[in-house]
């Protein structure tokens, strides 16, 4: 009987699974039973909007994070199917920082292309997985919404691809009881237009107060100020956009923050944070790590160390996103396949952790962390039959583009980069990101 294989999530990373079980399928090889289990009604992961924030319309918590406007924070070229190009999808090259819609479609494109759609049961969280010591296998208890049925299943191996970037890490600071604004963390954040006209505040120093706070401002806030912890972000923010030291206290209007300086505010987003979360999964089997480049207690970044039978996709934070989801889901598929050993001594798989970790340890700044990230995907790919690309150029694609944000944080979405897959140049967007207020497809694909 074929091996029967769960996957949990269809997210580009679950998608990223399908899709490389589905090549084998298609080079001839016989194929274990793929299921994909996915709490939304729909796929694509935090790519597939909602407006909605706490519960879904199942009662289950929201998944997806983004918000409206939201463009691509880093070039597509570094995140390019190697498999389904750009120009593949769109029968063009497309400017290189599409909004969330672009993505969506691209990502979409090539999982309808390979026909999967009926390997995903929509609308069914995955409750509980457990590994039967006594049959070597896992059995997963799932609930499906639509007839609300809970049943479980009987599965050879299980892959974990239900993202980390959903359940929001939601500090708390003095004064927040008493706060006159609304309080929200970043998750729940969806249309810059409800802060237009107001002052806000942002804690926090990554992506999230980045891309936030821009997009406050281009959608126009009257002010905008960010408090970081540790570090600025440094760049050079226009006039009414300030960064300043961490935040002490609230009162009922303002905010009082460590050097001394205050701040009276509307409204404050804590952009602090996500926690990896896995409610479905028992000690024995949940990963816990930080959000970091090497994650803790997966051999070559997807074998749980303590049950070779468990596998995780896109656990690592990161540089590099579709493709070394890709990357990851052929060697995962050829692991489960028998045609890639994984080591069954404990101290080996622990070993490589160990090593991948030290690794990461010993970079120094952001430059190296993006070739520590593209030499993991050349790693991966060197095993596989996934389509060897060039993620040299991918990496030099990422160095442009921090440059291009030193340069300017309001501009840097305005410059254009060269496909590693096709080798074409993408073609400078028609309008200034701070100038295109539509984010609908048919808007960025207009020449
Ligand atoms: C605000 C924001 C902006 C981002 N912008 C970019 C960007 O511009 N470019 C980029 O490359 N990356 C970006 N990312 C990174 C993002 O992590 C990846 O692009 C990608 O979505 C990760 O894919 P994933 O499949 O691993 O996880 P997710 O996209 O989170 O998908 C996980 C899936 O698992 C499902 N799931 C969860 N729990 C269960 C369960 N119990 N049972 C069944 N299904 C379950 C979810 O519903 C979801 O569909 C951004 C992330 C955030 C939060």
């Amino acid at each position: 009987m074929a091996k029967r294989v769960a996957v949990i999530g269809a997210g580009p990373s679950g998608l990223a699974q399908l899709r490389a079980f589905q090549s084998a399928k298609m080079a001839g090889a016989e194929i274990p039973e793929v299921v994909c289990f996915e709490k939304q009604s729909n796929w694509g992961g935090l790519w597939n909007y909602t407006w909605r924030t706490g519960l879904d319309e199942n009662g289950e918590p929201v998944h997806s994070s983004m918000y409206r406007y939201l463009w691509s924070n880093g070039p597509k070229e570094g995140l390019e199917f190697a498999d389904y190009s750009f120009e593949e999808h769109f029968g063009k090259q497309i400017a290189s920082y599409p909004p969330r819609a672009v993505l969506f479609d691209y990502i979409q494109g090539r999982v309808v292309k390979a026909g999967v759609r009926d390997w995903i049961r929509f609308s069914t969280p995955v409750r509980f997985v457990k590994y039967n010591e006594d049959k070597g296998n896992f059995t997963v208890t799932a609930h499906d919404m639509k007839a609300d049925r809970m049943y479980e299943e009987e599965f050879d191996n299980v892959i974990v691809a239900s993202g980390h970037f959903s359940t929001p890490n939601v500090p708390e600071y003095p004064g927040f009881d008493r706060f006159g604004g609304r309080v929200l963390h970043a998750h729940d954040f969806r249309d810059a237009m409800e802060f237009n006209g107001k002052d806000i505040l942002l804690l926090g120093s990554s992506y999230s107060a980045e891309d936030i706070g821009s997009q406050c401002w281009k959608y126009g806030a009257k002010s905008v100020t960010v408090a970081y912890r540790n570090a600025p972000l440094g760049y050079d923010w226009p006039e009414n956009f300030v960064e300043v030291p961490a935040l002490e206290r609230v009162d009922e209007t303002t905010a009082y923050f460590k050097d001394g300086t205050s701040k009276r505010v509307d409204a404050i987003i804590l952009c602090t944070g996500y926690k990896h979360h896995f409610p479905y999964l028992p000690d024995d089997l949940r990963l816990k790590t930080a959000n970091r480049l090497a994650a803790a207690d997966l051999y070559k970044g997807v074998v749980w160390v303590n049950n070779p039978k468990l596998f995780y996709v896109g656990m690592q934070d990161q540089w590099f996103t579709f493709n070394m989801f890709d990357a990851q889901a052929w060697w995962v598929r050829d692991a489960i396949m028998g045609r890639i050993a994984v080591p069954a001594d404990k101290a080996v798989l622990l070993a490589d952790v160990v090593d991948r970790v030290a690794r990461e340890d010993a970079g120094q700044d952001a430059h190296d962390a993006i070739h520590y990230q593209g030499d993991y995907v050349k790693e991966l790919i060197a095993e596989t039959d996934y389509p060897s690309f060039d993620v040299d150029g991918a990496c030099e694609a990422f160095f442009e583009w921090k440059e291009h944000k030193k340069a300017g944080i309001m501009t840097f979405r305005n410059h254009a980069y060269k496909s590693v897959i096709t080798g074409t140049m993408a073609p400078v967007h028609h309008t200034p990101w701070k100038d295109a207020l539509e984010d609908s497809l048919e808007a960025y694909l207009r020449n």
